[in-house]
């Protein structure tokens, strides 16, 4: 871990979230100087499409309440830190896209739980990042808005290598994050897409238990399947947001789980001796590529020497996440986008004949190839005589890949393996989405589950591309995986580690 130096010495964006949340309430920097400081680095880096929308006098305005709650005495654990949100959570500051051309234009009238969350604790909204169209994708080559500073929609680039894609859905922000535009930011997993995106630009993400985390004002993408969680620079910084972005959320999302919030950061530091780390053989087949393999090994080396036991374990059904994903995430996808219809909000057609004509337009010209595409996947897998043969036999699966989780869980306290099977790939690599279903193999069992994972940087592979290693816990193990990743980060320094030139 950096030790903390006062921002004099240090650039204000090699700070993480804990050290500037210090700086901030020891008045050793104002918020408004760190938010102006983070504006102009967004600014002056649009080449690499993280943000769809910068507001500076929106930044600046809550950065000034920030200072005067700090003048006060009235600050937040967050107070003054900027954070960027994903463009699937809805803002009532800013416009919210989700990715979509049939939300251009949309302004929410309310902030996402999770927003308001953050913003309960002092974070000031620093802007909108670009993301997978209603988060389906792999590689956020799927967004369908037009990024800060591009007269037409582009792609993402990865820090690390701007001919990369950044990983998807969440691909705006692990960028954002990894090229120090942003202390950290917001992201959503619904198979991976916290988790990859976060292993791909070396950055640390996690993902909470399912339901740990308000869905309220997160645009519905596969609804037993959302979960929210940060994406930082350290398991220390990803603690802190994470703590302020749980909690019952009982009135408003009824997939909320009534389990007071928790303070991530409290075990932190406790010693990992003795940890069991469950390795499933499945995690590390042929598929596997060579670079990420040895990467991971090292890492699992580490933790040998931090006193944690490596224990063999087996996922029999890991394979089988990608059919059962891509049946029920679909489905669910199906029927939340039926919302999208031209009637409430958003697009709407401009010439047509009738309401099912509207209807029809307005679907066909807001929606792109890949939502369309899981749309008739899931009205597919939903309708009458398919609904056995696929949607309830992708049930019963899903129920069996939980239950070899509670297997593991009996010899292992977490899980490891890789995020992804390679490396970051170029732009435009992938020409059939059924690549980028493939390439989810390690990310879906756990999401299919419900379980909390993360991704950890380990190291570099192909291209000098970052390498992330994936922790699994049980369900509420959010604090062990924190604590493990912490444990790991103060003995290496790969999540310390930035892209030339940022
Ligand atoms: N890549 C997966 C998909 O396209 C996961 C996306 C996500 O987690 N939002 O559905």
């Amino acid at each position: 871990m950096t030790p903390f130096q006062s921002p004099a010495t240090h650039a204000l964006h090699d700070l993480g979230v804990h050290a500037l949340a210090q700086a901030i309430a020891a008045k050793q920097v104002s918020a408004v100087e760190v938010a102006q400081h983070f504006l102009d680095r967004a600014n002056t880096h649009v080449h690499l499409g993280a943000f769809v929308a910068i507001q500076s006098e929106t930044t600046l305005t809550q950065a000034r309440a920030a200072d005067a709650r700090i003048a006060n005495g009235t600050a937040g654990t967050l107070e003054g830190v900027p954070v960027a949100h994903k463009d699937i959570f809805v803002t009532r500051d800013f416009p919210t896209t989700a990715g979509s051309r049939i939300l251009q234009n949309y302004q929410s009238p309310f902030d996402a739980t999770v927003v308001s969350k953050l913003a309960a604790q002092g974070v000031v909204t620093l802007g909108k990042l670009n993301c997978d169209e209603f988060a389906m994708g792999s590689s956020n080559e799927n967004t369908a808005i037009c990024a800060v500073g591009h007269s037409q929609v582009e792609p993402v680039r990865n820090p690390w290598d701007a001919t990369r894609i950044p990983g998807g859905s969440s691909g705006g922000s692990a960028t954002a994050v990894a090229a120090c535009l942003a202390p950290a930011a917001t992201g959503t997993d619904t198979g991976g897409s916290i988790r990859q995106p976060a292993s791909f630009c070396g950055i640390t993400g996690i993902k909470p238990t399912y339901g740990r985390a308000s869905r309220y004002g997160m645009v519905a993408f596969a609804s037993s399947l959302d979960q929210a969680g940060p994406m930082a620079r350290s398991a220390q910084d990803c603690a802190l947001l994470l703590s302020a972005m749980c909690g019952p959320d009982l009135d408003r999302d009824s997939t909320s789980l009534d389990v007071p919030a928790e303070n991530y950061s409290l075990k932190l530091n406790d010693s990992i001796e003795g940890l069991r780390i469950g390795i499933p053989k499945e995690f590390f087949g042929e598929g596997l590529a060579a670079d990420v393999r040895t990467a991971i090994d090292a890492a699992l080396k580490e933790y040998e020497k931090l006193g944690a036991r490596l224990v063999p374990i087996s996922l029999p059904r890991t394979e089988l996440s990608i059919p059962v994903y891509y049946i029920i995430a679909p489905a669910e996808a199906s029927s939340n986008l039926s919302r999208f219809d031209g009637v409430k909000f958003g697009h709407r057609a401009k010439n047509y004949t009738d309401l099912a004509d509207m209807y029809k337009k307005t679907r066909a010209e807001g929606f792109g190839d890949e939502v369309k595409r899981r749309i008739m996947i899931g009205a597919y897998v939903l309708s009458h005589g398919y609904y056995d043969a696929y949607y309830l036999q992708a049930q019963k699966i899903r129920r069996m890949i939980a239950d070899d989780f509670q297997n593991a869980f009996k010899e292992c306290d977490v899980i490891a393996g890789p995020v992804a099977p390679t490396v970051a790939w170029k732009i435009g690599a992938h020409k059939d989405p059924l690549a980028d279903y493939l390439a989810d193999i390690f990310t879906l069992p756990g999401s299919l589950a419900g379980l909390p994972g993360m991704s950890v940087p380990v190291g570099f592979g192909e291209g000098g591309m970052p390498v992330g290693m994936q922790l699994l816990g049980n369900y509420f193990q959010e604090a062990r995986l924190l604590n493990a990743a912490h444990r790991f980060q103060l003995a290496t320094d790969w999540h310390a580690r930035t892209p030339e030139g940022f």
